[in-house]
């Protein structure tokens, strides 16, 4: 199933979304947030409500995470574009959930930023609490599902300051959504695409991570629990380039949709 959160009437509620007449469409209020029922979404109570188109909806971030764990470097090329060495182990670092901005708000270029580029990549969101799982545990139980994430990132500070955590933390750097789903599957590939302006920059496919999710899940909940609605960003393909004010970038996640950010100068 698919979901979203959105605003109505002043409120926000989380939303089923489903295929109408070739039309993505909230269909039904959820009663409780997905990240509340440990991975069974199917479970979900649900309202009535006059459907409203997906594309016209005032959509907010799909997730409320307590923390975005990002995954660096975890495609081949992406790492060599860089100048970069292929990583050992996933290389993780965090943007804080000030960062977070739904899909059609304006993603804020700082002042101090001389080159701020896009990072298109999928995100996965948490089911259920997750610290050090056994081997013998399917790590896919803990995932409730999955989104877009553009890590957007100011790239002369992250060079500059050696800790990553300004370069990507400024708020509105983390534009998530539209929706989160549990129809792909991120082991057999999922297509993640960006584009600017309408012209393709980025196309990769997540069966070419150099760490699968389920290592780098793992990695992770070694060091820190994860838990319900956390979201984790699993790295950009190669092609990441500077955007300025007036450009408008899409990431699109096979399966999701597309999430469109216009650029502004702050
Ligand atoms: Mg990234």
């Amino acid at each position: 199933m698919k979901y979203c959160r959105f605003q109505l009437d002043g409120q926000s509620h989380y939303g089923l979304v489903e295929s109408v007449a070739g039309r993505e469409e909230i269909t039904r209020l959820l009663l409780t947030a997905p990240e509340e029922t440990g991975g069974d979404m199917e479970d979900l109570a649900t309202k009535r409500m006059d459907h409203i188109p997906l594309a016209e909806a005032s959509l907010l971030a799909p997730v409320r995470p307590s923390k975005i764990v990002c995954v660096g470097r975890n495609y081949r090329e992406h790492a060599e574009e860089l100048g970069n060495e292929v990583p050992a182990e996933p290389l993780i670092f965090f943007k804080p959930p000030s960062s977070l901005l739904a899909r059609g708000e304006n993603i804020r270029r700082p002042r101090i930023a001389q080159r701020t580029d896009y990072e298109g990549e999928m995100g996965v969101v948490i089911a259920k609490t997750c610290f050090q799982p056994s081997a013998e545990e399917d790590i896919r139980s803990y995932i409730l599902g999955y989104t877009a994430v553009n890590d957007f990132t100011a790239r002369d500070l992250q060079n500059k300051d050696g800790q990553w955590t300004r370069a990507k933390g400024f708020d509105t750097f983390c534009p998530v959504g539209p929706l989160v789903t549990d129809e792909i599957d991120p082991w057999a590939g999922v297509a993640v695409e960006t584009r600017v302006n309408g012209e393709v920059r980025q196309q990769g496919n997540t069966r070419d991570f150099i760490f699968p999710l389920d290592v780098i899940i793992r990695y992770i909940s070694q060091a820190m629990t994860l838990v319900p609605g956390d979201l984790i960003a699993t790295g950009t393909p190669k092609g990441v380039s500077p955007v300025v004010a007036g450009d408008v970038v899409e990431v699109s996640v096979e399966g999701v949709g597309t999430l469109r950010n216009p650029v502004v100068d702050e």
